[in-house]
């Protein structure tokens, strides 16, 4: 019940975000609709329209990104259970200085959340104990350490021959754009098989990965960007990328097959 109440009052400020949003917009295009008027431009009215009707998207888009980023640390650093839930995507992204309250080094220069901590080491002990051989590759990432990544696989594609633009589009499908990745949360972590550590879809095919899939759910993990499912996600399939929301959420998203993006109805 606690965990209903929390969506709720979540739900009520992206509601209330996006309601301000369509205001300060709404209050724009009326102003700026009167000045094309009163200027006596009103042959190229349409194309202004357009235009303007554009840039509006765009600031909608903007001010819904600044609320959720907002939003999204109040729900982290809150001491209810809301912070399991929290969505971190490309639309909804985290502020670049949060900071967990509380690091767990699991491995060696790898931490998590410590919220997350028993769970998280329930699992790889049980997956240990069932005859699996794994690790943590990354867990917690800095906004500056995501920079890093993002722009050392960039670089990447740019040495292939990719214009800096297409470099870009080509980096986001796998790494997520600085400000929006889960590993900021502190909830995320890829898990690599010891025996196979290419990070590719054949990943997906070792044991270890076969044995998070079907077990991860009770211990309150999901798999984050499963297959077939990047045009809700926005991310490729990760068959190594587990994310914490929590046991409840967990099965649900286990049992009806869906993202954390469809379970919020986001
Ligand atoms: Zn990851």
């Amino acid at each position: 019940m606690r965990k209903k109440v929390n969506l709720d009052q979540r739900l009520r400020r992206v509601f209330l975000g996006g309601g301000i949003a369509g205001a300060v917009a709404g209050i724009l295009f009326t102003v700026l609709i009167a000045n094309i008027i009163i200027s006596g431009k009103e042959e190229g009215f349409e194309k202004q329209q357009t235009k303007l009707e554009k840039e509006i998207g765009e600031l909608q888009s903007q001010i819904s990104k600044y609320n959720a980023a907002h939003n999204n640390t109040d729900l982290l650093s809150g001491g209810e259970d809301g912070w399991m839930l929290v969505l971190v995507n490309e639309t909804h992204p985290l502020d670049t200085s949060y900071i967990p309250a509380d690091l767990y080094e699991v491995e060696s220069e790898r931490s998590v959340d410590a919220r997350i901590k028993e769970p998280l080491e329930k699992m790889l002990g049980d997956a240990e104990a069932a005859g699996l051989s794994m690790y943590v590759a990354s867990a917690y990432r800095s906004y500056d350490q995501q920079r890093t990544v993002f722009n050392a696989t960039m670089q990447d594609w740019i040495s292939q021959g990719y214009t800096p633009l297409n470099a870009y589009d080509e980096t986001k499908k796998s790494v997520a754009v600085p400000g929006t990745s889960e590993h900021a949360t502190g909830l995320a972590v890829d898990i690599i098989a010891s025996e196979y550590e290419a990070l590719d879809d054949r990943q997906g095919e070792t044991a270890e990965q076969q044995w998070l899939m079907e077990h991860c759910w009770e211990y309150g993990f999901i798999l984050r960007y499963p297959p077939e499912k990047a045009d809700v996600t926005g991310i490729i399939y990760e068959p190594w990328h587990y994310r914490y929301v929590g046991e409840t959420a967990a099965k649900e998203i286990h049992e009806q097959n869906i993202t954390l993006e469809e379970y919020l109805g986001e």
